[in-house]
Parts: structure tokens; sequence; C-alpha cells
């Protein structure tokens, strides 16, 4: 039987072999770019991000430069990456980072996480990926892999249990550099191998010592984690044809209600969407009753 180091081991020669070349892995983006990219896939798929994540970085290079963007603008070049108010969320968090630490970002994680927007997640992958520090690194992927490999059970849904803490941390290996491969190989072999429904156990280079498959794969497919959501008709689908409308018109240009009363034929859940976009801070509503993307 494998120990916890040859296992390492193996998803490190995975690793190395079959990595997706996203363009912030292998050092080639700076710790700010790997914070973009973490915001940006937190609820998109990491692939669909990667043209996004490109003319953003090349327009706004880093924090001091973000901050200084006009919200509409900010809006827009988030365009259909989904969850637009992580946008703003960003930019609030390059004005602390310009502001406050010069445009560096704080190697310390106390620092990162009182940042608007960064949570243990992101504060953690940042520390991890960026930095190069050795802390365990908890998303659902990295949940779900260490669950099934070492306890041979899949990971319940919610926030992370102080069991899986405590196994991510046991888990992971002693030198800095190897747990920040650690953490990326067992992410990757989430996302593409180790998945929730379908996992390929047959191309795995840890199936051998995987207590999960040794059991016959208790459960597997019996219960999301989280019920799949529809989006058609929902209130996100109706909040982005607005945004989509905005983002469409020519700069400082509004939309006026009865265009906008033209986007979605349930007026009454048309109005609530976009008295709650408004609430977001992600478009304004003029005396006239016409809509615009934030001024400033
Ligand atoms: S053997 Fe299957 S269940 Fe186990 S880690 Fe590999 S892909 Fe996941």
């Amino acid at each position: 039987m494998m120990n916890d180091s040859d296992i390492a081991l193996r998803l490190g020669a995975w690793w190395d072999a079959n990595a997706r070349d996203l363009p912030w892995r292998f050092g080639r983006a700076t710790p700010w770019g790997v914070l973009v990219s973490e915001v940006m896939s937190q609820q998109t798929q990491m692939s669909r991000v990667v043209p996004y994540w490109q003319a953003w970085m090349e327009r706004w290079p880093d924090a001091r430069s973000l901050a200084a963007a006009p919200k509409a603008e900010v809006i827009t070049a988030w365009g259909r990456l989904g969850y637009p108010r992580r946008a703003l969320r960003l930019q609030e968090c390059a004005r602390a980072v310009a502001e406050q630490y010069a445009d560096e970002l704080p190697r310390a994680y106390d620092e990162l996480v009182a940042l608007p927007g960064i949570g243990d997640y992101t504060a953690s992958a940042v520390l991890s990926f960026a930095f190069g520090q050795r802390i365990a690194v908890i998303d659902t992927n990295i949940r779900r892999v260490l669950s099934r490999v070492f306890l041979g059970v899949e990971s319940h849904g919610g926030a992370a249990s102080a069991a899986e803490r405590a196994l991510a941390n046991r888990v992971l290996p002693e030198r800095a550099r190897r747990s920040v491969t650690w953490n990326q190989s067992v992410m990757e072999l989430g996302a593409v191998l180790c998945t929730a429904k379908s996992p390929l156990c047959e191309n795995c280079p840890i199936a051998e010592d995987c207590a999960f498959l040794k059991a016959g794969r208790p459960g597997l497919g019996e219960k999301r984690t989280r019920p799949r959501q529809r989006f058609q008709g929902t209130d996100r689908q109706v909040r982005g044809l607005v945004l989509a409308a905005l983002r469409g018109l020519p700069a400082d240009a509004s939309l006026s209600r009865t265009e906008a009363e033209k986007l979605w034929k349930d007026s009454a859940q048309l109005s609530a969407c976009i008295a709650s976009l408004d609430d977001d801070g992600l478009i304004e509503i003029m005396q006239d009753g016409a809509l615009r993307l934030p001024q400033g």
C-alpha cells in the first residue's frame, strides 16, 4: 500500500504531465493576477475564464489600475462570467490593496481575508499558488478528492467540516514547494478526473490506493453536494439580460424603461430584478426610470 508521500509523488508526476496550461499558472502571473484568476473561477469554469482574464489583465494589470477604472467599464469587462457583484467586490479589493498596501498584495493570511470579497479559499489559494507558502487549500474539488481517497466516502455539502480541515492539514506535504504542487494537483484531479458525478477512475494516477474505489464507490451519483440550479426563468437570467442590454449600449447611453420592459415578459419579476441590480450597485435608475451602468 502506498503512503501519503507516494500519493503526493504520483499526483505530482501526473500534474507535471497533464496540468492544463492556464495563463496564470507556472509563475507567469503576478500575485495580483493569481488573485484575479481565483475570483473569476469561483463560480465559473476555469477554461471559460481564460479569455476574460487575459483581456482583464491586459487592461488592468495591477490593483492600482483596476482601482481607478470607471465602474461601468469594470461591469462591462466582466461580461458573461456571471455573478457580476464579484466584479465590484474585486474593484473594492483593488482599492484596498492600492491604498493600504501600496499596490502589493499582503502575504499574511489575516491581511488577505480582511480584503473585500476575499474568503478563506481565495486567501489560501493566493498564499499557496502565488507566494509558495505551505497552507492547505480547501475547495469543493479538494474536499471531494481527499474524502474519497483517504476516507472512502463522499464529502458532504455545505461548509468544510472541522474533520475535513484536519484531514487536509494532515495530508499536506511538509515541504512548502511540495505542498503547492499537492494543492494544485489534487484540485486539478478533482476538476478533470475525479469529478462529482462520473469520476474517470480508469485514468486516475492514484486509483490503486483510493479507498473510495476500493469500497466500490459507495453513494456515487446518489446525492449532489448542491442541487443543480435551473437557470431558465430565474432572477439570475433576468438580471443577466438587463446587464447584457446595458453593456451593449454606447458609453454613457441609457436604456429607456419602455425598452427595458421588452426584455422580459413578467414585469413584476423584471422590476424586482432591476431593483436588486440597483441595490447591488450594478446599475443606476435615472429619474425618468431609464437604466444605465453606474457612472464613476
Ligand atoms: S480512483 Fe476514482 S474516485 Fe479515486 S481519486 Fe481517482 S478518480 Fe477519484
